[in-house]
């Protein structure tokens, strides 16, 4: 079947997937039938959903759990990977606090508190309860969402050092909450008070989760492409970057080519931000829109050891000062074939504002926190940069994105997945809005 967009495209071109993580997958897929052609600027399928290996040790882009909460996402995911492939497990992560260790999530667990921090959090969270604020998250600033829901205490000791110093690095006056959605625990009172003297809750979408048996995360977009390898009319450029589009004459450029090709319909999976700079002319009004778009970095880094981790969590927060990252886990105590016999496999992550970290830095934190028994376990440290990592929920951007996106649709160019659509969410999410765009354009295609 060719692929005739109702917006102009030509029957006889492909689609043009432009990104190889789990959306623009999930997207080629369900295009089965049609001519597509994914590029990838990396040398490897997985995006942010990628593995890597080094000297028997291997690495997600940080910890990637899966929690697939719909059956259909299971079933898909059992049927390309094997549900006897994945380890099931159930949550072990923590807050690191001045030294202390409490369980996460941290508005459940404040038992973990000094007294008297304890006493002041409980306070001001049940005068925050009294007062009723009970306002739509979505429609908040995350700070007064913060503060009325938990309570000053709360948002002093955990939720501002956390979120606004260690994590985005803005002012969480900034920051809206509509990215909260099923992420952010949400106790009732009586698991506050409960969790306040010695009752651990572990609430939350990601209390039990999946993880591969062995090979990382990147297992899944492999089997991804698997699915497609070999199909009629499937194509996929590694190490090809989408460069430039022009719109006018419903072409694009590709990295591998001088040569500007024709295309049927795009579907872009790379940061919004990115896909707009290479359209050779916008509108002004999508300009100034593209201008609103923010987003913060993130450096992480792979750390290796000889030795075992003496932690048995998957990950921990660290919102202090003292620590140079904002949360590190355990590959190895979810799955350890992650790592050679007696060794582990940890991650470090940074945030973008941080400034340069030096190894020595974060081994010396990796011991302060307990996760490294001695220096000397460290076999190596890996540090990554990754660009666009969150993208910034501030006051502009549903009009901007609003603005943006039925534009770019409306030019046969359906920008998806968790960058694509300049938004916050899971794996799970990523393949779904692969599936919605494969869906739209197939849609186009068949005259529906
Ligand atoms: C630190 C971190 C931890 C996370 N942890 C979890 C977790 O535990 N569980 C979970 O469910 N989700 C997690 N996520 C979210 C998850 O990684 C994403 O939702 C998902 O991988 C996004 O997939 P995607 O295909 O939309 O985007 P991406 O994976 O970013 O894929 C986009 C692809 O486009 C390519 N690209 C970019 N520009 C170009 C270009 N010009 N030309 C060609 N190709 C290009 C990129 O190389 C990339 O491969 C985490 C995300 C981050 C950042």
């Amino acid at each position: 079947m060719a692929v005739q967009s109702r917006n102009g495209g030509r029957p006889d071109e492909p689609v043009v997937v432009v990104g190889a993580g789990l959306a623009g997958l999930a997207a080629a897929m369900r295009l089965q039938g049609h001519p597509v052609l994914v590029v990838e600027r990396d040398d490897a399928v997985g995006g942010k959903a990628r593995s890597r290996e080094r000297d028997g040790y291997t690495f997600d882009l940080t910890g990637h759990w899966l929690h697939l909460r719909e059956p259909d996402l299971r079933d898909l995911v059992f049927g390309l990977l094997g549900e006897e492939s994945l380890n099931r497990l159930a949550r072990r992560a923590t807050v690191w606090l001045d030294g202390r260790v409490i369980t996460y999530p941290f508005q459940a667990n404040i038992n973990g508190l000094p007294l008297g921090a304890r006493v002041r959090c409980l306070g001001s969270y049940l005068a925050a309860r009294l007062r009723g604020g009970n306002g739509d998250p979505a429609q908040m600033r995350f700070e007064d969402f913060i503060v009325e829901r938990f309570g000053r205490g709360m948002a002093r000791h955990f939720f501002i050092p956390y979120y606004s110093k260690k994590f985005h690095g803005i002012a969480l006056d900034e920051l809206r909450t509509e990215w909260l959605k099923d992420y952010f625990p949400m106790p009732t009172t009586a698991q506050v008070i409960r969790g306040a003297f010695g009752r651990d809750h572990r609430i939350g979408y990601n209390s039990r989760f999946l993880y591969p048996e062995r090979g990382g995360i990147g297992v899944l977009p492999e089997a991804m492409l698997k699915a497609c390898a070999g199909r009629a009319g499937f194509e996929l450029r590694l190490e090809t970057s989408l460069e430039e589009i022009d719109l006018a004459g419903r072409r694009l450029r590709l990295s591998d080519s001088p040569r500007w090709r024709r295309w049927g319909a795009i579907i872009s999976t790379m940061p919004l931000a990115d896909l707009l700079d290479s359209v050779t002319v916008l509108p002004e009004e999508i300009r100034d829109a593209r201008r609103a778009l923010r987003s913060s970095a993130m450096r992480y880094a792979d750390v290796a050891l000889r030795a075992p981790s003496p932690i048995r969590e998957h990950w921990v927060y660290t919102p202090g000062p003292e620590i140079p990252f904002y949360r590190m886990g355990v590959y190895t105590n979810a799955a350890p074939l992650m790592a050679p016999p007696g060794g582990a496999s940890l991650w470090v992550e940074i945030a973008g504002q941080a400034g340069p970290v030096a190894d020595s830095e974060i081994i010396e934190a990796l011991v302060r926190i307990g996760a490294v028994a001695a220096p000397e376990d460290v076999l190596f440290v890996d540090q990554h940069k990754v660009e666009h990592a969150y993208v910034v929920f501030d006051d502009a951007r549903e009009k901007a994105i609003g603005t943006i996106l039925p534009w770019l649709a409306g030019q046969g160019i359906h920008s998806c997945g968790r960058y694509g659509r300049w938004g916050y969410g899971s794996m799970g999410d990523a393949i779904n809005d692969g599936f919605s765009a494969a869906a739209l354009v197939a849609g186009a295609a068949d005259g529906v």
